[in-house]
């Protein structure tokens, strides 16, 4: 039997790569995990925790619109971008500490440098230039942003750079239509920022249930998004004041910011892995079987690198499934059949299962509940936007397929509702469950009559 320095080297501190370290060295592996920027990944540092805390931010302007209709006299109203952004840059530095001591704590030790793979059992420290041995390589290094070819795109920045604006700009241009553009329009329109979305095409959300993309689009735009589909962006130029965005129909939008959040792609890019034998697919993701094993039998991949589902669960789920099957002794998977996400737009999406044109291509008899009703608190708040739930059922077995929420707290009534999804749950099962008055979850559960049968 070789002996190797480590039993597991890890690249990428981030949510797969840190969970699958502590857990295996917990298992009593020697672990070792590099990574060559901040401890947490993209999740923690550039990604999910400060965007929700902007999320946060962003919000409190509505609620200060709200406070009159319930008897609140509220005063002064300024937006402290650097404070903000301190007490934000703070908190994220407090959870970095909190990952890194988690790995100490468990035995894993932390590498600060660049890894390369050098073979099937070897790195290369690249700024320590040492080469490492270890039983196992996993490698949990994430992806990245994509900008479109486009002359001017180095003109934008990139999800990456919106924690580190030196200040709001006066107008912003978001170009795609995902989870990062409507998320960032919404937070930037709730701090005050005009903004427009340019999506290229024909509703925003693209895979998404149609009537949730049709409604939050109309929600965003009630908000003050200009939001604007099938748009082309043909360049971007400096000018005088700022930035110009020139569209493909010849038209022109004078901005201060663009955001570029049209994708994201796997880093593996110089990271050693064709060398060693691993097998790429054409994005650059690395190819894993069910066990994120890769074709080098002793190197596995975990997370966004393998650009299964791109979400921090996920990837958690998969580091840990990993050092169970791996140092556990017991063989694990991810389970990625029912995925429940949220988009933290204001309003919020949560969705689990089967839209409503996905399970009618798979299913021969799908009924379809719907509730779309003004949410108690919008009533003295003089607010008329609308929450929408929808609930989509396979009319054969009465299994719940997908369901979808557009409204305040869709994330946090997804994820419980998603538990229920995930053990197969009936409508009849929804039915039985006794409803929380006066919540807004408890349409879930008293959606009486179909809205639409499909047969
Ligand atoms: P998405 O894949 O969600 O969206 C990319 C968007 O950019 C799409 O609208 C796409 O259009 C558009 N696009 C792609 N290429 C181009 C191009 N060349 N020119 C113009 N537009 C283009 O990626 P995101 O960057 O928004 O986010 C990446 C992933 O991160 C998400 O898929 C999600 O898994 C994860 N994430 C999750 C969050 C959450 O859970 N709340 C939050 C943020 C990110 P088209 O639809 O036509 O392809």
């Amino acid at each position: 039997m070789a002996s190797f320095d480590y039993d597991l080297f890890v690249i990428g501190a981030g949510s797969g790569g840190v969970r699958a370290a502590r857990i295996a060295a917990g298992y009593g592996a020697r672990v070792a995990i590099a990574e060559e920027s901040r401890i947490g990944g993209t999740c923690v540092i550039r990604g999910c925790v400060p965007k929700k805390l902007m999320v946060y931010a962003s919000r409190i302007a509505g609620d200060l619109n709200d406070a009159a209709g319930f008897g609140w006299a509220v005063g002064d109203r300024r937006f402290d971008w650097s404070a903000f952004q301190a007490a934000m840059q703070r908190e994220v530095a407090r959870l970095e500490g909190i990952y890194a001591g988690n790995l100490q704590r468990a035995g894993a030790e932390i590498i600060r440098d660049r890894a390369v793979v050098t073979g099937p059992n070897e790195v290369r420290l690249v700024a320590a230039e040492r080469t490492i041995t270890a039983g196992r390589i996993l490698v949990a290094t994430g992806n990245r942003p994509v900008l479109p070819d486009v002359p001017g795109m180095e003109h934008a920045v990139t999800s990456n750079d919106m924690f580190d604006l030196p200040a709001l700009p006066e107008k912003a241009v978001v170009v795609g239509g995902g989870y990062i553009a409507l998320e960032f329009a919404s937070i930037l329109n709730g701090l005050g920022v005009p903004t427009s979305v340019l999506y290229r095409g024909e509703q925003v959300l693209r895979g998404f249930d149609r009537e949730v993309r049709d409604k939050l689009a109309d929600a965003l735009r009630t908000r003050g998004i200009d939001v604007r589909t099938g748009v082309q962006v043909a360049g971007i130029d400096k000018t005088a004041a700022g930035l110009a965005v020139r569209l493909a129909d010849g038209a022109a939008l004078d901005t201060d910011l663009v955001l570029a959040a049209t994708g994201r792609r796997p880093n593996t890019t110089g990271l050693g892995l064709e060398t060693a034998g691993v097998t790429l697919d054409e994005s650059g993701a690395v190819i894993v079987n069910a066990l994120s094993q890769t074709s080098v039998s002793s190197i596995y991949a975990v997370g966004d690198v393998t650009n299964h589902a791109q979400l921090t669960p996920v990837a958690i789920r998969e580091g840990h499934a990993f050092a169970d099957t791996v140092f556990g002794g017991k063989e694990s998977f991810a389970d990625l059949t029912a995925i429940p996400t949220a988009i933290f737009t204001t309003p919020e999406v949560g969705t689990i299962g089967l839209s409503e044109e996905a399970a009618c291509a798979a299913h021969t008899a799908v009924d379809v509940y719907k509730a779309e009703f003004r949410p108690m608190r919008n009533i003295l708040a003089g607010r008329d936007e609308r929450s929408f739930m929808k609930v989509v059922v396979d009319a054969v077995t009465d299994r719940v397929l997908g369901v979808h929420i557009m409204g305040p707290e869709a994330g946090e009534m997804i994820q419980l509702v998603g538990i229920a999804v995930a053990m197969g749950a009936t409508k009849g099962d929804f039915d039985r469950t006794m409803a929380v008055h006066p919540t807004a979850a408890e349409e879930l559960v008293t959606l009486r009559t179909p809205s639409t049968r499909h047969r």
